[in-house]
């Protein structure tokens, strides 16, 4: 079995808000229990960045379908590789609160403190979900 993780990053659509975001959240954690992807999402008002891992053909079928989803636009992919483990085992999809994304923190990844995943290599994509995580922010997981 081939292990990968790919992170991208997008634009929220106009008019999606927090009820929708908890809906994708709720039916991620579902269908990535199912299909063994593990993972986080974080965002905000502007921009969604997410981490999926897990075999490799589910971790490509869910990217395609999340492609499709009309609630963002301009995915970009930041990180695709094969991977000896997983990061975010023991998370079907954790959902990373934008509150713990301080300006110091912000300004330690990117070029100022507001959330521009865009601006983000691979390896400070990676580092950054990996930052957030061990902040344990996390406003609702299932027990
Ligand atoms: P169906 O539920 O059959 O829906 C058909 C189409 O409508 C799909 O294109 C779907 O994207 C879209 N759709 C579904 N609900 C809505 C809605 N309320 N408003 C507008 N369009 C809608 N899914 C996962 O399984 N795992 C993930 O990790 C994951 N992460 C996501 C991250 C982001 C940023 C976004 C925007 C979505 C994410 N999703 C994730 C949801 C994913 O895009 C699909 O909606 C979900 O997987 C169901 O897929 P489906 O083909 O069964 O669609």
């Amino acid at each position: 079995m081939r292990l990968v993780q790919l992170i991208y990053c997008s634009r929220v659509a106009s008019g999606v808000h927090g009820t929708a975001i908890t809906s994708i959240v709720d039916v991620s954690r579902i269908n990535n229990a199912r299909d063994g992807v593990t993972g986080a999402l974080c965002f905000n008002a502007n921009f969604f960045l997410q981490c999926l891992e897990g075999e490799r053909a589910a971790v490509n079928e869910a990217y395609h379908r999340i492609l499709r989803d009309p609630r963002h636009e301009g995915a970009l992919l930041l990180r695709y590789t094969e991977v000896p483990k997983r990061q975010f085992g023991d998370w079907s999809m954790g959902y990373l609160s934008s509150q713990a994304m301080t300006p110091e923190l912000l300004l330690q990844y990117g070029s100022n403190d507001l959330f521009d995943p865009e601006d983000l290599g691979a390896d400070a994509a990676l580092d950054f979900l990996l930052e957030l995580k061990s902040r344990a922010i996390r406003l609702r997981q299932p027990a």
